[in-house]
C-alpha cells in the first residue's frame, strides 16, 4: 500500500517516515511522545501538523485509524495555557464513543500539561453532574453537538476564551443530521479562532461546511493506492 499526500498547492510533500523531532513542540510534549512510543508521525500528521502549529485553519481527509486526534490535539495542546481556566479548544464529534476515545488520546498527548482538565459532554448522561463539572472549570471539552449546543443554550458553557475548534469526522456528524445544531455551536465560537475539520470522506456537504465555518484553510489529503 501506498500513500500519497495532495494539498491544495499541489506540492509534492514527502510524509513517510517522518520525526516528531522536527516539530516546534514544547519539551513536555517532547517527552510524551517518546513515552507513548510516537517516534515517526503517521502521513495524515507529517501533512497536518505544520499547518495547524502555524494556526491556520484545515480540512483534513484521512481515513479512521490513520491518526488524526495527534494531528490537532498537537497544536491545541501548544496554544493551551494551563493557567487559564477557561475553555480554549472544544472537538465536536459524532457520537459518545468517538468522544470518549478523543478524550482519552488528549488526556495521554496532555500528560506533561499540569492540572488539565479535559471534560466530556455528550447526550445520554444527565445535565447537571455536567454543569456542575463546567462550574469548576475546564480547559478542553470534547462533545456531541447536540449536548454541547444545549450548555450553550442555557449559559452553562462559556467560549469567550476559545481558540481553537475542531470538527472531527464531520462526514459523519453532517450524515447523522447535525448540520444545524453545529451551525448553532460555531455561532457562537469567537470569530478570531483556528478551525481544523477532519473527515474520512469528502462529500459535497463537507466542502459546503467548510465554506461557511473555515477562513482560507488549507486542504490536504490522503488519498491511498492499492
Ligand atoms: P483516527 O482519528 O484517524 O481514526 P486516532 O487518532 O484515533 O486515529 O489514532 C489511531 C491509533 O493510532 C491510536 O491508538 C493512537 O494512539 C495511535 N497513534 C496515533 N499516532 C501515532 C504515532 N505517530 N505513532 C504511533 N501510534 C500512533
Ligand atoms: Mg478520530
Amino acid at each position: 500500500m501506498n500513500n500519497t499526500i495532495q494539498t491544495t498547492s499541489s506540492s509534492a510533500v514527502n510524509s513517510v517516515g517522518r520525526l516528531f523531532n522536527e516539530l516546534p513542540l514544547s519539551p513536555g510534549l517532547r517527552a510524551t511522545l517518546q513515552q507513548l512510543e510516537y517516534l515517526t508521525m503517521t502521513p495524515i500528521q507529517a501533512v497536518s501538523l505544520p499547518i495547524t502549529l502555524a494556526g491556520h485553519d484545515l480540512i483534513a481527509q484521512a481515513k479512521t485509524g490513520s491518526g488524526k486526534t495527534a494531528a490537532y490535539a498537537l497544536a491545541l495542546l501548544t496554544r493551551l495555557n494551563p493557567r487559564c481556566f477557561a475553555v480554549q479548544a472544544m472537538v465536536l464529534c459524532p457520537t459518545r464513543e468517538l468522544a470518549d476515545q478523543v478524550t482519552q488520546e488528549l488526556r495521554r498527548l496532555a500528560r506533561s500539561v499540569d492540572n488539565i482538565k479535559i471534560l466530556t459532554l455528550c447526550g445520554g448522561s444527565t445535565m447537571r453532574p455536567q454543569m456542575a463539572s463546567l462550574e469548576h472549570g475546564a480547559h478542553i471539552v470534547v462533545g456531541t453537538p447536540g449536548r454541547i449546543m444545549d450548555h450553550l443554550a442555557r449559559g452553562s458553557l462559556d467560549l469567550v476564551q476559545l481558540n481553537t475548534l475542531v470538527l472531527d469526522e464531520a462526514d459523519r456528524m453532517l450524515d447523522m443530521g447535525f448540520y444545524d445544531d453545529m451551525a448553532f455551536v460555531v455561532k457562537r465560537c469567537p470569530p478570531k479562532r483556528q478551525t481544523l475539520l477532519f473527515s474520512a470522506t469528502y462529500p459535497a456537504g463537507i466542502a459546503g461546511l467548510a465554506r461557511q465555518f473555515l477562513r482560507n484553510p488549507q486542504e490536504v489529503k490522503l488519498l491511498e493506492q492499492h
